[in-house]
């Protein structure tokens, strides 16, 4: 890759930028003859995650998770992209290569241009925001490849502000639970699925091996709003910093009551995908759990972020069980979050690739170009 790199350099012209060295942004000026003039070459293979342990949430249990593994190829560069999909979401590996295999990549000779390629991808159909996201993933690795520059950097982000990332303890046994905080022990926030019968009981069992930082999903499970608000104001007691999606999305108003009455940071994640669907969550919600499966990568992702900020509200990155390739990449975006959630690749044993590390619970991003991978 250093090679590419080196030869990419020697065959375009340099500008400084903020003081670094740049390859200029464009293809336009390049001197004719000097690469050859060749769209972007997409490709793309089906594989399953093999689940660590059997994963349940308040509405279904399963062992493995269907993604898609992309790779956009462009004058010697390759940038890795996944689309992760849960059964849940709607999307399959047959909707996604359906959705890839219509694109045609290969008219656009300058990856830069990244405004006008991902309007194109996401108008091409609606829906397929996992599908639409890995072709984002993929075109942000190969940018950052070409200039040699990680993403966060690239951005002007400090890798040290990046914060803890919880890690998911699903719904089960008492034994089973208690084993889960054990392995987790290298962190320092467990994020809680509660939205059964016995969600004090999960928090007790907890709490009887452990004082370590918790949160808490419900993943819509709380039908109730003064169930809700009780609930919220025992978990308090119990030492939980937030509680994302109590209620159903549906359930606007009860969800805004419980906010303004609830000593805890409410986050929406169900209740919002996308940019445009913000809107509807200012003054209902505290904050926003931002997943690039569901708002289509890194470039809305980034958006969703200033937007939030921008109306006071608190900001959590999160994913889906993920290879370290989608982990990687919203990793980049972390040191803006408040809060992290980028487990999705530690729930699974069959990761093709290595990325981001947590580091005594903390994300630490590394100086790789592109979303920060290795094919391991
Ligand atoms: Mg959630």
């Amino acid at each position: 890759m250093k090679t590419n790199r080196r030869n990419f350099l020697k065959n375009t012209t340099l500008f400084t930028f903020g003081g670094m060295v740049l390859p200029q942004l464009s293809y336009s000026n390049m001197k004719k003859g000097s690469l050859p003039q060749k769209g972007l070459q997409l490709s793309f293979e089906p594989y399953n995650l093999q689940l660590k342990h059997v994963f349940t949430l308040a509405n279904s249990s399963r062992s493995t998770t269907p993604v898609m593994l992309i790779k956009i190829k462009f004058e010697g560069f390759t940038g890795y992209g996944e689309a992760s999909m849960p059964p849940y979401l709607g999307e399959t590996q047959e909707t996604a290569a359906k959705f890839l295999s219509r694109l045609n990549l290969k008219q656009f000779t300058d990856p830069f241009r990244l405004d006008e390629i991902l309007e194109y991808v996401d108008n091409s159909a609606t829906g397929n925001s996992a599908a639409k996201a890995s072709v984002d993933i993929a075109l942000h690795d190969l940018i950052g490849k070409i200039l040699g520059q990680p993403w966060h950097k690239i951005w002007g982000f400090s890798a040290e502000n990046s914060p803890a990332t919880s890690f998911t303890i699903g719904i089960d046994t008492n034994e089973v639970v208690k084993q889960k905080v054990h392995e987790a022990s290298d962190f320092s926030i467990l994020k809680v699925k509660l939205g059964r019968k016995n969600d004090k009981e999960m928090i007790e069992t907890i709490r009887s091996i452990s004082d370590v930082a918790l949160c808490v999903d419900v993943n819509q499970g709380w039908k109730d709003k003064q169930h809700a608000l009780d609930m919220v104001f025992w978990l308090k007691d119990k030492g939980i910093e937030f509680v994302e999606q109590p209620m159903p999305k549906e359930m606007l108003d009860d969800i805004a009551w419980l906010t303004e009455n609830s000593p805890l940071p409410i986050i929406a994640d169900e209740a919002l995908q996308r940019l445009s669907d913000i809107k509807a969550t200012i003054g209902a919600y505290s904050g926003i759990n931002i997943k690039l499966m569901k708002c289509t990568g890194m470039r809305e992702a980034h958006k969703m972020i200033n937007l939030a900020r921008a109306n006071q509200m608190k900001v959590m990155i999160g994913c889906m069980t993920e290879t370290s390739c989608a982990v990687s990449a919203a990793a980049q975006l972390s040191p803006k979050a408040d809060w992290a959630d980028l487990d999705g690749n530690l729930l699974i044993s069959n990761d093709p690739y290595s990325g981001m590390k947590v580091i005594n619970g903390k994300i630490t991003l590394n100086n790789l170009p592109g979303i920060g991978i290795n094919n391991s």
